[in-house]
């Protein structure tokens, strides 16, 4: 078992649970066996039952919140939105469109989150796409990395780098020098050496450490980062390689490296609320999880010591009429910026460990949806391209079915949604519905200056779409979405257990030892929850000895 990284522990109390130390260190990450444990849920029933107090209801919560319930404990969930999902929310509009937080994709080793789905019923609705990531660039030209090849990993990784025409001869020697020194290489044949390298690579960007061997020749690997590496460093955290950790970067890759699954993508049928929500809120529900949507947590209530320094949380404040509602245990599964709004000041002036989670910052991200009325990414056959009649239903529209790169535009990775996820998202009559990602590079502007932009770089990239008119549009601003996956961040992540015995935190940017990301969620709400039953009849016992709270000294509301 790999412990957690010394400077990150300093004030950090240690896991107790083997299923919270399952999740983290080198072994985690070729564990497929995780999947069954997600799959399957604890496993146990704990001898007390607690009652206990969810913040937040995006995968983390609700993950951790099935796991709770099935270990016996009364669980309840607040959330400020109409809806759950968090980050990876959906909802309606009043004409019946699925407006989406952001565009999701589903790596093929999200072994956690697979469990999950399967345990609620909603893995088979995923839709498998061909093992190639496709970058788009201006003017049409195609390139790819393409994974397709009768060995695995690392062969089909090797062939495709090798075989992109994404970028030049020239690049592709500087790619082939910096990959054949690095960690991952190392791994291949010493799979914890090489992470125990990647590990130690989070103080410098992936461009530092891409161009460390450039010597004499100054700016030769700038080919490869700008046309290959900055679209997926923005894909994976939308900020670009140099300013993403190279920790951050290389872990993918290592996974990529070493398991052929790893880069093979799936997406939802349709919307993240009917595919991926409502199987688990259902799920919850008949495991009498109350779940109170539009419920803000403006306060956690505690008890202090002599000093004042936080001791025990008692409960939470919710909701308009400040209602006090009181816990044997709480678990703060919120995003960043939820976090740091909620934990009330003297948490953060008596313990290192919480005044480190306001070291880290969020990137600001704007989802756009633009639907057409043709094929977008249909280049070759203007009358497909042109042709919406009958049913195209079930991914039979023209054009390609798969999450798109590109260099040359302000939105590093999109999708057509009528082709990838048309369960919900085709319209018949309609084509493309374009779902693009713009980063902090456009986030500032009107809406209709981002709609308009989207179909201009949308135009450069696919020249034919020039002919299509756009029929809808949405934008939908985050101004904190992921954690800024920068460097020298990874040590401010929060374990899930805190300094406070019976508070918990969980969510994507908690250390749960992967990016900021659906299966982070998953991993840090199964880690919670481990966290918890491990600790089950203590905490009860805490409860139980607890002074009735006008009788507790020090107690702050
Ligand atoms: C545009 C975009 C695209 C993405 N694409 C991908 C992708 O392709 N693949 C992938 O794996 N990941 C992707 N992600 C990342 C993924 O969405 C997140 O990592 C994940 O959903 C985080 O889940 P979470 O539960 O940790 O946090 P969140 O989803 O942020 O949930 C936290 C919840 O807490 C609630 N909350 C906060 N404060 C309070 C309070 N005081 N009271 C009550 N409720 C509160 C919030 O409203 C929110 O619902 C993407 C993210 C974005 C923004």
């Amino acid at each position: 078992m790999q412990p957690l990284r010394a400077s990150m522990v300093a004030e950090a109390p240690t896991l107790t649970s083997d299923g919270a130390k399952a999740q983290i260190g080198n072994g985690a990450f070729l564990n497929k066996a995780l999947s069954g444990r997600a799959k399957s849920g604890p496993g146990v029933v704990s001898k007390s039952k607690l009652k206990i107090g969810i913040v937040g209801a995006g995968l983390a919560g609700m993950v951790a919140a099935m796991d709770l319930a099935d270990a016996g404990h009364d669980v309840e969930i607040f959330e400020l939105r109409p809806f759950v999902g968090g980050k990876v929310s959906s909802w309606l509009d009043k004409d019946g469109n699925h407006i989406e937080m952001g565009l999701h994709v589903f790596f093929g080793c999200y072994y956690n989150l697979f469990g999950i789905m399967e345990r609620t019923g909603s893995f088979d609705l995923l839709r498998l796409k061909e093992h190639t990531h496709t970058f788009i660039n201006n003017g049409g030209g195609i390139g790819a990395l393409d994974f397709r090849f009768p060995i695995g990993a690392p062969v089909s990784g090797l062939q495709a780098f090798a075989r992109t025409e994404q970028i030049g001869v020239s690049d592709k020697l500087a790619n082939a020098l910096r990959l054949g020194t690095s960690p991952i290489v190392r791994a291949l044949v010493d799979f914890d050496g090489g992470m125990d390298m990647v590990r130690e690579l989070d103080d410098i960007t992936f461009t530092e450490w891409f161009t460390q061997l450039e010597g004499p020749f100054k700016g030769s690997a700038r080919g490869s980062i700008d046309r290959m590496w900055d679209p997926i460093a923005y894909a994976l955290g939308f900020i670009d390689c140099d300013h993403i950790s190279a920790r951050c970067m290389l872990t993918i890759f290592m996974l990529f490296a070493i398991r052929t699954e790893a880069s093979v993508l799936r997406m939802l049928e349709g919307s993240p609320q009917t595919y991926l929500h409502d199987p688990i809120l259902r799920y919850l529900d008949e495991r009498g999880v109350k779940v109170n949507l539009r419920t803000a947590v403006r306060d956690i209530v505690h008890d202090t010591d002599a000093s004042g320094k936080p001791t025990r949380v008692r409960g939470i404040v919710v909701g308009g009429n400040n209602e006090l509602k009181e816990y044997d245990c709480v678990i703060a599964a919120c995003d960043l910026p939820g976090i740091k709004k909620v934990l009330p000041e003297s948490f953060r002036s008596s313990y290192k460990f919480f005044d480190n989670i306001y070291k880290l910052d969020c990137v600001p991200i704007a989802t756009v949806q633009v639907r057409f009325d043709g094929w977008v990414t249909e280049m070759q056959d203007m009358e497909k391209m042109k042709d919406v009649s009958g049913d195209q239903s079930d991914g039979r529209g023209a054009g390609i079915d798969n999450l798109l790169y590109s260099a040359d535009a302000e939105f590093s990775c999109f999708a057509d949604m009528a082709l990838t996820s048309p369960g919900e998202y085709y319209k018949k009559g309609e084509g493309s519905l374009i779902q693009a990602v713009f980063d902090s590079r456009a986030f500032e502007r009107s809406e209709e200056q981002i709609v308009a932009d989207c179909i201009k770089q949308l135009n450069d990239l696919f020249p034919s779409s020039k002919a299509l008119k756009c029929t809808w549009s949405s934008v939908v601003k985050l101004g904190q979405s992921l954690y800024r996956e920068a460097p020298g961040m990874d040590k401010y992540r929060p374990t899930q257990a805190t300094p406070i015995d019976n508070f918990f935190l969980a969510g994507s940017y908690t250390y749960q030892d992967y990016i900021d990301s659906m299966e982070g969620a998953t991993k840090s709400g199964l880690m919670v929850a481990d966290e918890v039953i491990a600790r089950a009849e203590e905490l009860a016992a805490q409860a139980r000895n607890a002074k009735p709270r006008k009788e507790a000294a020090g107690t702050a509301a």
